[in-house]
Formats: structure tokens, sequence, C-alpha cells
């Protein structure tokens, strides 16, 4: 049995899903969390009710924003004094910077971006995967302890039936002195509401969009079956959204239940951060568009016509 420790992410009173999918998959194991700043109620129960022992809540001054050596230095003393065998926490924006930072601070190897794990008695075993998703790697980590992982948003899935923990919280003060960088704000992307990825429903728009204004017709669509919006590089480069919009191999790297392309071509490196999408749904005027090789659905007719019958279709069904 492993003694792991989850770094969990907070959304409003809750945690991120990424943390209760971690959870869920370490049933056996033996489980604490760490937290930085305020946890609310919802989140203190989820977290028990997935597994959670202990919940460390760390507070101290320079740890209202997020900064990687702010959260680095106050998670190291909860690692050291728990003998932790795996510190794992979400492959989210936060994750993907702070942990390869902490693997550095304790020297020990670091598994990122995993899709799947699971232990032979404390022994790690992971899938994660290599060139832009073309092949999956099997991966384990040597060398001293703590090992540390990274899991992808939406990959494992929520658990069905989780396995309840004694939830104890226990408040930890860190000192973690002056930073060299600080974060002052973080200003969000106007039309992201749930972070492309986290969300578990995307509507992508490509270089069909022609335009930035026409990007209303998928932010119409995505209000109504509650997606998150983003694009191809084509878009972004030609100025129809931010950067933050995109998804691939230079963007984003996503995981949704479902996946919703709209005048994408489908190239590979746009492929490279959405075909771990659970379904993919491809609108494209032509039927030879290598999308359609990867798409679950496919829709060959022009977008400007098929998306607001879609929305109008599922207002219907959702009321
Ligand atoms: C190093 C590198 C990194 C890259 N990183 C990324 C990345 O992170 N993300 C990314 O997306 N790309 C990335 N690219 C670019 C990638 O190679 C493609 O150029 C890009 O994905 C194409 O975007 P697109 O599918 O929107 O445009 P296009 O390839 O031009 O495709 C547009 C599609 O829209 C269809 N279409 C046209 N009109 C309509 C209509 N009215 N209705 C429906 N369909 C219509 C067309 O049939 C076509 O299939 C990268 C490239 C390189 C070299």
């Amino acid at each position: 049995m492993a003694k792991v420790l989850v770094f969990t992410e907070t959304a409003g009173d809750n945690v991120k899903g990424v943390s209760l999918e971690i959870l869920g998959k370490l049933s056996g194991q033996t489980i604490d969390v760490a937290v930085i700043g305020d946890l609310g109620d919802a989140g203190k129960t989820a977290l028990a009710s997935h597994g959670a022992e202990n919940i460390h809540v760390i507070k101290g001054d320079n740890l209202d924003q997020y900064s990687p050596e702010g959260y680095s230095r106050a998670l190291k003393d909860v690692i050291s004094a728990g003998s932790y065998d795996y510190v794992i926490g979400g492959s989210t924006s936060i994750g993907k910077d702070l942990f390869p930072r902490l693997s550095g601070m304790f020297d020990a190897g670091m598994a990122s971006e995993v899709t799947n794990f699971l232990f032979e008695g404390d022994e790690f075993h992971g899938t994660r995967p290599l060139f832009a998703g073309k092949c999956y790697a099997k991966v384990k980590i040597t060398g001293p302890k703590p090992h540390f992982v990274t899991v992808r948003p939406n990959a494992l899935g929520m658990p069905e039936s989780p396995s309840a923990g004694a939830g104890n919280v226990a408040d930890a003060s860190a000192s973690v002195g002056d930073l060299k960088a600080v974060i002052k704000e973080v200003i969000k992307g106007a039309s992201e509401k749930v972070d492309l990825t986290e969300a578990n429903v995307i509507v992508s728009g490509g270089r069909a969009m022609k335009n930035a204004e026409n990007f209303a017709i998928l932010d119409e669509l995505a209000e109504v079956i509650g997606a998150t919006v983003g694009a191809s590089r084509a878009a972004v480069d030609s100025g129809y959204a931010p950067h933050s919009m995109q998804v691939g191999q230079t963007g984003k790297t996503v995981s949704p239940s479902l996946y919703i392309a709209c005048g994408i071509s489908g190239a590979i490196q746009h492929l490279a951060g959405m075909r771990t999408s659970k379904v993919i749904v491809a609108i494209n005027t032509d039927p030879d568009a290598p999308i359609f090789t990867k798409a679950d659905y496919g829709i060959v007719g022009d977008l400007f016509q098929i998306v607001p019958l879609l929305k109008e279709e599922f207002k219907a069904l959702l009321g």
C-alpha cells in the first residue's frame, strides 16, 4: 500500500474535478490531501467522501495568488513531514508549472500528463501519451521517493462509488519568505467559463469561422450545452480567437467527454491536443477532411447552417 499526497486546487467553494478523479483511482492506498488557501465545506465533504484521510490546509503570507516558488515552498514541508511515496496532482495550468519544480526540489522522478494508472503493492504503473498522442507509453518511476505524477483532467473519469476517508482537516502555516516573482493578477479570457483543459464539453472553431464575430454562433451553442469554446491555431493566428483558446500541440491539451470541431481540418498538431476526447463530432464541408478519420460522428455540411440547427435541437432537448 502506498502513501499518497494529492495536491488539490480549489474551484470556488469546492475542489477541482480532477482531484476527485485521482482520489477515486487511489482506492486502497493511504491518501492525504494538500490544499493551499481556503477550502470550503463542499470541498472538505467531497474530499472526505472520495477517500481523503487527512486534509492539510496550508496558509501563509505570499500564498494569496499562485506562484511556483511560493506554492512549492509551502508544499515542501508537508511532503517531507508526511514521508509520502507519491505526490499526485492534476495536469492543469498550475500542476504543469508546479510539479516539475517540486520534483526538482526533491531531486525525484516524475511522470507527467498521465491518462491512467494503477498501483501494484506500492508501485505506481502509469500510462501517458507520446508523440502527440500517436502512441502510449507505460511508465514507472525509479529512484528516491517521493515520486511525482500529474494526471490529465477528465482522463480517469469520476469514480462511481468512491470509498470514504476520515477527512480530518489539519491547518498548516507556511512561511515561504520573499518571492523573486509574484503574480499580481490573473485575468480570465472573456469567453472562458471553465478552463479549456478541464472542460467536459468543448465546441471549437477553425479557419472556416472566417472572423472573430462569427465565433458568436459557437458561443450560443456552448451556452445551451454548457460547453467551453476553443479554436484551432489557424483561427488563432488569423486573429479570430485569443491564444488562450487554442487547442493543440502548441495550445492546450484537452480531454473532454464531448469535442465538437467546427470547420477544423484535423491537422496532426490539432489532433495532438484533443484526440483523447471521449466523443468527437466533426462538422466540415469536405467529406475527405482528415478530422473525419478521428471523429465518432461526422456531419458533412456548412457549419454556418449546422451549428444553429444543433443549437435549436439541443435547446428543445435540454429545455
Ligand atoms: C509546429 C506547429 C505547431 C502547431 N500547433 C497547432 C496547434 O496547437 N493547434 C492547431 O490547431 N494547429 C496547430 N498547428 C497548425 C496545423 O498544422 C494546422 O495548420 C491547423 O490546425 C489548421 O487549422 P484549421 O483546421 O482551422 O484550418 P484548415 O486546415 O484551413 O481547415 C479548415 C477546414 O474548414 C473546412 N471548412 C471550410 N468552410 C467550411 C464551412 N463553411 N463549414 C464547415 N467546414 C468548413 C475546410 O474543409 C477545412 O477542412 C501547428 C503547426 C505547426 C507546424
